[in-house]
């Protein structure tokens, strides 16, 4: 296998990059052969939950155990604090009024920020009963927000506090008009990542709590899910966090062995048409840049970015 490790601070890479590999010719219309893959910060202990400021020219993400959120200036290439503590947040999106939504462990929470700054919680119960530790959120063509809550921030003392969960796994709805949430999928072990498909018509979701990990395609129609089908199987581990590009491929951060962890790019018939390959386990993929047309990947201490012939959906 092709080792990267030295390559991410000094040469420029090799065009086209050897560890941008094709599995499927569809892959080719996604890629420019003269972009690398740029590790464009470091220093962190587990990045997750990347959401990209298109008003704001940059990145931020989650650094669940520094209890952070971290910033990346697209234009000065800085990296610095954006928020602590963060309640070790993880997942996040923007709504549809560009407000930023967070998942937090800490707090068993999805929380909103409002443009003033102040933070309003979304949901921290349902039926009485606190959440798990939200990890990862979306938005619907609705303008609803749809997360995801299994237990891994109440597991340990690392990324949240240790605690006996009070309820099942599950994806949740949270109403445009806000409001209890709502309980859409109840079934896979662990739900992590999740996305539309640029229709609308899927529903995408990951499960990390089986091996090898699955990602489950839902028919969805006015807020409703329709039986899921296996989309596809993560054969050398497990995926993590999603999204989908604007004509329906998925990509889907990757967590295994060199050579297979990064991202993985699925069509929309689920077949395995490309993958990005990182030195580390990627944990979540996040569409930005002005035109939209740059994949940021959070990668275990860093963040990598690579420009696609594609835009986020
Ligand atoms: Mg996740």
């Amino acid at each position: 296998m092709y080792d990267r490790s030295t390559r991410w601070h000094d040469a420029p890479g090799a065009y086209p990059d050897p560890a941008v590999v094709q599995t499927d010719p569809r892959f080719a219309d996604l890629i420019l052969p003269f972009a690398t893959i740029e590790r464009i910060a470091g220093g962190c202990r587990w990045t997750e939950g990347p959401v990209w400021f298109g008003d704001q020219r940059c990145l931020v993400w989650s650094d669940i155990p520094n209890n952070r959120m971290m910033k990346w200036d697209e234009q000065s290439g800085d990296v610095s604090v954006w928020r602590r503590p963060s309640n070790n947040a993880n997942g996040g999106t923007r709504d549809t009024m560009g407000r930023l939504v967070t998942c937090e462990h800490l707090t068993r929470r999805v929380t909103r920020t409002e443009h003033d700054g102040s933070i309003t919680v979304l949901a921290d119960a349902f039926e009485g009963r606190r959440l798990n530790s939200p990890n990862d959120v979306t938005v619907a063509p609705d303008g609803s927000l749809w997360f995801t809550d299994p237990t891994y921030g109440i597991l340990g003392d690392y990324e949240g506090r240790r605690a006996d969960p009070e309820i099942a796994t599950a994806v949740y709805r949270i109403d445009p008009d806000g409001g209890e949430p709502t309980r859409m999928v109840t079934g896979p072990v662990q739900p992590n990542g999740l996305c539309f498909s640029p229709d609308g018509a899927t529903f995408y979701l990951v499960d990390t709590g089986v091996r090898p990990g699955l990602i489950y395609a839902y028919p969805h129609e006015d807020g409703t899910l329709g039986e899921p089908r296996r989309f596809c199987v993560m054969e050398g581990g497990s995926s993590d966090g999603i999204a989908c590009d604007a004509v329906g491929n998925v990509w889907a951060a990757a967590q295994g062995d060199d050579g297979y962890r990064g991202v993985h790019v699925f069509a929309p018939d689920g077949t395995d048409i490309g993958r990005l390959l990182l030195p580390e386990q990627c944990s979540n993929v996040e569409f930005g840049g002005p035109l939209r047309n740059r994949l940021f990947m959070t990668a275990s201490q860093s963040v990598y970015s690579l420009f696609v012939n594609v835009t986020g959906a």
